[in-house]
């Protein structure tokens, strides 16, 4: 079995960093052994619906952004909704001439140990020198504003743009001009936005830095406490195959 961890082209994600934190045996599934199971937990198939309305607002959005005609095929299951949340983005990002926007943007980078990547659903290059990270969040439970600012997924998608924003942007850029910010179409336009500065850089650096060094190291072999990862349990698709091994 290849362990991904200890190839040069395996780059960490948020989502693969938040696995391990959510559980290293799920981590282990998912990217050691590599299984790919769907969820059969009450509930899964509302969660299914919803990731597929959420991959087609998104792709909606990515044509919108990219200047190609976007509108909502009459095929489409969910069409109203979809249009909906459609108008309600135009009206919020109406395009501007001067302003450069980058749909499903993928970034990397290496520093030592931390090799991380990033698909970004939008970066908004404003021409004040302004930079906005968007993510669409399409999952009915409405976010917070404690939640977002302390997201795995806010740490390294502010921290990787800014290690590559000079070469992006190939001019310096203020930490303080850059924002994420979080919007969840089926809540109307209310929108958590996430400043960035120097001081959070620094923070970002150091925490996705241990969680690495941890993870690099960590013996998936060994006894886990399960009852650590109690909460996590509950939504994990791995739920039967862990039993059979408990
Ligand atoms: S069922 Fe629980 S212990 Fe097992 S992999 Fe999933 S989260 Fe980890």
């Amino acid at each position: 079995m290849i362990d991904l961890r200890k190839q040069e082209t395996f780059y960490y994600s948020q989502n693969s960093l938040n696995t391990f934190l959510q559980c290293p045996k799920k981590f282990r599934f998912k990217y050691v052994e590599r299984l790919h199971w769907k969820k059969a937990l009450p509930g899964a198939d509302l969660y299914y619906e919803n990731m597929k309305v959420g991959l087609d607002f998104h792709l909606l959005c990515e044509r919108y952004f990219s200047g190609i005609a976007c509108d909502v095929p009459e095929a489409v299951e969910n069409r109203e909704q979809l249009q909906t949340w459609l108008k309600q983005l135009k009206e919020m990002i109406p395009l501007k001439e001067e302003h450069r926007y980058l749909p499903e943007y993928e970034m990397r980078m290496i520093k030592g140990d931390v090799r991380l990547q990033a698909k970004y659903d939008l970066i908004v290059l404003k021409g004040d020198g302004d930079v906005e990270i968007w993510d669409w969040k399409t999952e009915e439970r409405q976010m917070s504003m404690a939640e977002v600012a302390k997201k795995i997924q806010t740490m390294v998608y502010m921290y990787l743009f800014m290690e590559n924003a000079q070469g992006l942007l190939r001019c310096p850029i203020d930490y303080e001009k850059i924002k994420m910010i979080y919007w969840q179409p089926q809540y109307g336009t209310k929108r958590l936005e996430v400043p960035y500065s120097r001081e959070k850089h620094l923070q970002y650096e150091a925490e996705i830095k241990n969680i690495i060094q941890e993870l690099q190291v960590y013996d998936f072999d060994c006894p886990m406490n399960r009852e650590r990862f109690e909460k996590s349990c509950r939504y994990c698709e791995f739920q039967s195959l862990c039993n059979q091994e408990a």
